[in-house]
């Protein structure tokens, strides 16, 4: 596949653009690009492109991830489905005139066929395993350089005695003989306005339209089976506080046959003893003696990768902010710095040596001073 173009490049706005921006901008495109409109070749692919870049800039965490971690952080952190969940083209399409079933017929492929409401759900047959959501906490040296993290969970998995089709080994599978497959009962009932029919879910095959005549003894037919996983995530550098890392296929197994869910992650960041965050920078607040303002110094500080030696220049003033460049968290646009303020700390007791000491010096600045008379 060719390179992706940069979102915000792609619907021609600014980086800082509003949503009405950028909902604007979508707009826009969407009358030039739609493929009932526009017979030239790449025109699905173009709608397809713009509509990608607007289910990510309209929503306000995607936009974030996007905008610390680029296409890699949206590639890793959200399935193609999960990149169009929550965006609401329906109204926009409608509000411009456009059919509903737009999406289903230029998205079909990527949502596997049925498209309805983001997520194809069949009570029949196979069934998608549910999605689990965990957390983990790293710490902030983890969030920075990236780390591998063990996350232990319980999980539903396919039964390891039937092989998840829920028949006690050399037993078979058969036709639930209530639905007759179907997975699905009609009940006609008469009424003052005629014959009605009802469709309800099979009860006897729940409505998987099979029936294992002896059921599995270990999952009691339903094909699965708890077990504790643990599982490696891992974690790319730069990470935010807060980010939900999307684990495809790590949720529940599929019932029957059906594929898995996903799991998600919540990523969160233990706070450090000695350093904060802010941004891409973090920040440490160190203490000097008024001396060694004066006169200059080297300190030890703490530091993503250690403590290290940091020259307080003579001269240095309470409040002044001195700057271990590239010593911060990589972003999207390049590595942060440490920032580590300055207090100048005055003694609160002096021992009789430190006041004549600081009595003389007070004298010899005192020299200097009269501004007032
Ligand atoms: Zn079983
Ligand atoms: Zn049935």
């Amino acid at each position: 596949m060719s390179e992706k173009r940069d979102y915000y490049e792609v619907l021609g706005v600014e980086r800082g653009a509003s949503q009405d921006d950028i909902k604007r901008a979508f707009r826009k495109l969407a009358f030039k690009y739609h493929p009932d409109r526009n017979k030239e070749p790449d025109a699905e692919d173009k709608f397809k492109e713009i509509s990608e870049a607007y289910a990510v800039l309209s929503d306000e965490q995607k936009r974030q991830q996007y905008d610390r971690f680029g296409h890699a952080g949206i590639s890793g952190a959200y399935s193609t489905e999960d990149i169009f969940r929550g965006a609401d083209f329906s109204s926009i399409f409608r509000e411009m005139g456009f059919g509903d079933d737009l999406f289903s017929r230029i998205f079909g492929g990527i949502f596997g066929g049925g498209f309805s409401g983001f997520r194809a759900t069949s009570r029949r047959g196979p069934r998608r395993g549910r999605d689990l959501e965990a957390r983990v906490e790293i710490t902030l040296e983890q969030a920075a350089f990236g780390a591998t993290v063990e996350l232990s969970l319980n999980r539903l998995e396919k039964c390891s005695r039937c092989g998840g089709n829920g028949a006690e080994p050399g037993t078979k599978v058969t036709t639930c003989p209530r639905c007759n497959g179907s997975g699905q009962i009609q009940q006609r009932t008469q009424s003052l306005f005629g014959q009605m029919i009802t469709v309800t879910t099979c009860p006897r095959c729940n409505g998987r339209g099979k029936l294992a005549e002896t059921p599995c003894r270990l999952c009691g037919g339903n094909g699965l089976e708890e077990k504790r996983r643990t599982i490696q995530v891992s974690v790319p550098e730069g990470i935010d506080d807060g980010v939900y890392l999307n684990l495809r296929g790590q949720g529940e197994s599929g019932r029957y046959g059906g594929p898995p869910g996903d799991l998600y992650v919540l990523v969160r960041i233990k706070p450090h003893k000695h350093l904060i965050r802010r941004g891409t920078d973090v920040i440490y607040e160190a203490e000097v003696s008024f001396p060694q303002a004066a006169l200059g110094t080297e300190i030890e500080v703490p530091t993503l990768k250690g403590a290290e030696s940091l020259k307080v220049p003579s001269g240095t003033q309470n409040g002044d902010i001195l700057r271990m460049r590239g010593k911060g968290i990589s972003g999207r646009f390049g590595k942060g710095d440490q920032l580590v303020h300055v207090t100048v700390t005055v003694p609160k007791r002096l021992t009789r040596k430190q006041r004549q000491l600081i009595e003389e010096l007070d004298r010899e600045l005192g020299k200097k001073r009269g501004l007032f008379g």
